[in-house]
């Protein structure tokens, strides 16, 4: 597994349910990867398990990751991808919890952490996302709320080197919206040194993230990378936000 905190800053991409072949080959050309240089950032790529082998290899310096991972290793679950087989289509990150897969798919707490445990089990770094309603940030419940999804999603094996934490609002997911810059400082800086043992870990921000805010946002204390929806279906404006 590699060690996520040689990395001074992650960028990671999601792109969620698009994607073509001929979207691919374009993307590889605007990205061209052979220009990026191989530095203390770590980009990863998050696309549908389809196309994994599609990516393989063409990313490096960037790293190629999935956007989800089934609870179970093998058997009789029509339509799964087991870590494993995200493994053999080598993915080195795999996104988990994003909350359109627990709000859609009725993931809980307890799924996403056997997934964690199968994708560390397979050496594959997860990236975990947490993040509260508007309605529970309205009753002033986003720390409760972390705070539970925290404990609850992440095994008690994770390290800092291994596992990196998304805080991502869901409201503000593809909406525009954004919280203030204090308020992400002040989630971030709850998550590191207000819940036990989360001082070292990779916290990104995620939600609304481009190339105009990404660099106020990245430049927060705490604050070591962002997860990015939306903007990084353009791979012109990925590469900005990677070197905002
Ligand atoms: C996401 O997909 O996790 C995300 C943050 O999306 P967007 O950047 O589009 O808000």
């Amino acid at each position: 597994m590699l060690k996520i905190n040689k990395f001074d800053r992650i960028v990671v991409a999601n792109w969620k349910l698009n994607g073509s072949i001929e979207f691919i080959e374009q993307y590889l050309k605007e990205l061209n990867c052979s220009k990026l240089e191989n530095s203390s950032i770590c980009g990863i790529i998050c696309i549908p398990s389809v196309y994994l082998h599609d990516l393989a290899g063409k990313l490096n310096p960037l790293f190629l990751g999935g956007q989800d991972c089934s609870n179970y290793n093998k058997g009789a679950y029509t339509g799964e991808v087991s870590a494993s087989m995200l493994k053999d289509s080598s993915c080195q990150f795999c996104i988990v919890g994003h909350s359109e897969r627990r709000q859609i798919f009725g993931q809980s707490n307890k799924d996403i952490c056997i997934k964690v445990m199968n994708l560390m089990a397979h050496n594959i770094n997860p990236i975990i996302c947490i993040g509260e309603t508007y309605e529970e940030k309205s009753n002033n419940l986003t720390k409760d709320i972390l705070y539970t999804q925290i404990s609850k999603s992440i095994p008690e094996n994770a390290t800092q080197d291994s596992v990196i934490i998304a805080y991502e609002p869901i409201w503000a997911i593809g909406t525009g919206l954004t919280p203030s810059l204090e308020e992400i400082e002040n989630i971030h800086f709850f998550i590191k040194n207000e819940i036990q043992n989360f001082e070292n870990y990779k916290i990104l921000y995620g939600g609304s993230v481009n190339s105009n805010n990404a660099s106020e946002i990245m430049g927060l204390n705490n604050v070591d990378g962002v997860l990015v929806g939306g903007a990084s279906l353009d791979a012109l404006e990925y590469k900005k936000i990677m070197n905002s």
